[in-house]
């Protein structure tokens, strides 16, 4: 095949990719708050919920964030997202892998979801980021009845992220977009630790 022939047929693919591309976005007429769900075992998950919530703000949007899980350092993107307005409620004490208080970490979990349900029922929210939800719920620390109802009844146009490992089929089956970070390879795996900027 010449040089041009091979030009004009990719041209040719290229079109009738555009053209079913124009299809679907002129068919999507709808507006919805989504609820997005970013779970698996790969590196990712948290920033791309702040991500999402960085994006909101960028467009004036009103956005609010539950951390679930305190991390061992101060996270970047909480200080930043806090001086931008964005409310930050994070988990007492926090939960930890080596628990050696369930009955604790349990009350903080009920507090940290209240916070939660107020913003699920706050009209003036856009935005709502519960990083590290999926835990509370396979741990059972907060009923998955409650986080579907507070869920189903948010406002009809405000937007959920729902960020952590293993997450609930329900909530799964709930959300609109779900998306499973794949771990591939991670740093950590070569002895390398924990980066400032890049982990936290
Ligand atoms: P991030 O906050 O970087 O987006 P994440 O939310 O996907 O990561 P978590 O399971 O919440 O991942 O774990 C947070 C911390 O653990 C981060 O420091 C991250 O780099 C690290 N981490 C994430 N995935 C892996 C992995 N597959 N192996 C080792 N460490 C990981
Ligand atoms: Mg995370």
């Amino acid at each position: 095949m010449t040089d041009t022939s091979k030009q004009q047929k990719h041209k040719q693919r290229q079109q009738k990719l555009k053209e079913k591309v124009d299809e679907r976005i002129a068919s999507a007429q709808q507006d919805k708050g989504l609820l997005l769900v970013i779970t698996g075992n790969g590196k990712g998950k948290s920033t791309a919920g702040f991500g999402v919530v960085t994006r909101a703000v960028g467009h004036g949007m009103k956005a609010a964030v539950v951390q679930f899980i305190k991390g061992e350092w101060d996270c970047g993107e909480r200080n930043l997202l806090a001086a931008n307005g964005v409310e930050f409620h994070v988990m007492a004490s926090g939960f930890t892998w080596e628990t050696q208080n369930r009955d604790a970490d349990i009350a903080h979990a009920k507090v940290a979801w209240q916070e939660a349900k107020r913003m699920l029922a706050d009209e003036s929210l856009q935005v709502v980021l519960l990083d590290e939800l999926t835990y509370m719920v396979s741990y059972k620390y907060i009923e998955l009845s409650e986080v579907i109802d507070a869920l189903a009844n948010r406002p009809a146009d405000q937007h959920v992220v729902i960020t952590g490992r293993a997450c609930h089929r329900e909530l799964i089956a709930m959300a609109d977009t779900v998306s499973e970070v794949q771990s591939v390879k991670h740093a950590f795996d070569a002895g390398i630790k924990v980066q400032k900027g890049v982990d936290w």
